[in-house]
């Protein structure tokens, strides 16, 4: 069974009672439906198990032939390293840096803190500060993890040199896939409420009513849904700092999405990879690659890059924008629809990150001198400037402040849904 009592929706700032959970049950809260608890049924066992396998998945991926690339007679294989070692050499430190964060070191970190939390469930000598700090991590890089969107990135790349050359998918690829799968099972088993109760206790209990906390001069706390008194500056759960709505969030999110539309004008204007073939150089645009995969009948490739690299950024920021301008001036429209608007760019934001790991791939496997060579251009850091700071604007808007209007109205808990 999972006990907590009362919870603060991080969405919405309403407080829940949560009645005792069975394993395999969720709740949702009351008033937005965010999912608040999802507790699996043998949960501890399941990671041990996802969580073990996939770090050997990982192992294996990084001890043999990675991806295959044969042209005119030529032939060339790299392994998973390769990727990260050609990029260095070539002198793209920031891009390797990136890429190996996104692929190894947030992941290990994320796996090996997940084992180690599940682990010392079991052993209560372990100290309670260590625990804490691998929740508090574990929680920070889990959405900076894409290992999934690499994947799809290595697919989109076989498409685009289908045309002139061969390149086959070799063990390691497929060891690959499984490491994708089973971090990507291990992540959707970890509860954030779930590892906090375990690590830190229940929530203290509150007298609270089934309102928001902020109405009750309480303060949710959004890093682990503690509901706390209204002069807390730090969550006597987790640790964090709270505050009953995200201090100058509104200026922050507008500041990033500034700065990202700033970057959005290199990193479309200038070349996104430099392809060399039999001696000629010819750089390519975001744009030109997707006109080039369209003109090869790549129809649906092309597509995917160009909702991932120019539709959704542009998109992220069109409604980030808009959400930001109807926290201050609200309109009439529903709350809950904005609130699945945020949710939607929350989700596909990492997405854009495809083309990125498309050049990467490319440049890694793509080395044979003047015959045929790719490199990345000079819109890649800007591109990847533009993905990193729409994230964190969303990270910096405090969805809260959407609801705060049906409060200031008296909109109750079916008023919302009129
Ligand atoms: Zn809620
Ligand atoms: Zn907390």
């Amino acid at each position: 069974m999972f006990y907590e009592n009362i919870t603060t929706c991080e969405e919405c700032d309403f407080v829940n009672s949560i009645p005792p959970l069975r394993r395999g049950e969720r709740f949702r809260c009351q008033r937005c439906a965010h999912v608040l608890v999802n507790v699996h049924k043998h949960v501890s066992v399941r990671i041990m198990g996802s969580g073990l396998s996939a770090l050997l998945m990982l192992a294996m991926s990084l001890s043999f032939p990675f991806l295959g690339f044969s042209s005119n007679g030529i032939e060339r294989t790299v392994s998973l390293f390769d990727t990260l070692s050609v990029l260095l050499s070539q002198g793209y430190l920031v891009l390797s840096i990136l890429l190996s964060l996104a692929l190894f070191v947030f992941p290990v970190v994320y796996l090996l803190a997940i084992l180690f939390l599940v682990w010392s469930f079991q052993h209560q000598y372990v100290l309670k500060f260590v625990q804490r700090y691998c929740v508090r991590w574990l929680l920070v890089i889990e959405p900076w993890l894409m290992v999934d969107v690499f994947l799809v990135g290595i697919l989109v790349a076989l498409v685009k040199m289908s045309s002139l050359a061969d390149i086959s998918l070799e063990l390691s690829f497929w060891a690959f896939c499984g490491y994708v799968i089973l971090l990507l099972k291990t992540m959707v088993l970890v509860d954030k409420r779930w590892l906090w109760n375990k690590v830190a206790g229940r929530s203290a209990e509150h007298s609270a009513l089934a309102m928001t906390a902020k109405k009750q001069g309480l303060i949710g706390c959004h890093f682990c849904g503690a509901t706390l008194s209204g002069h807390a500056t730090h969550c006597n759960r987790c640790g964090h700092s709270v505050y009953s709505r995200r201090p100058r969030s509104i200026n922050t999110t507008v500041a990033l999405l500034v700065a990202s539309l700033v970057m959005y004008i290199p990193a479309n204007v200038f070349p996104i990879m430099q392809t060399t073939f039999l001696g000629s150089t010819e750089p390519s645009t975001i744009m030109g690659g997707v006109l080039l995969l369209w003109s090869l009948g790549s129809y649906p490739v092309a597509l995917i890059i160009l909702f991932a690299s120019v539709v959704i950024p542009i998109a992220k920021v069109l409604s980030l924008g808009w959400l930001c301008w109807q926290s201050r001036y609200p309109s009439r429209r529903l709350t809950k629809q904005k609130i699945t608007l945020y949710r939607l760019t929350e989700l596909v934001g990492r997405w854009s990150m495809i083309d990125v790991f498309v050049v990467a791939i490319l440049t890694s496997l793509v080395q044979m001198g003047n015959f045929m060579s790719i490199l990345p251009g000079p819109a890649v850091l800007s591109f990847t400037a533009v993905i990193v700071l729409t994230m964190l604007a969303a990270m910096a808007f405090d969805p809260r402040l959407l609801w705060d209007k049906d409060d200031v109205t008296g909109a109750s808990l079916e008023g919302g849904e009129e």
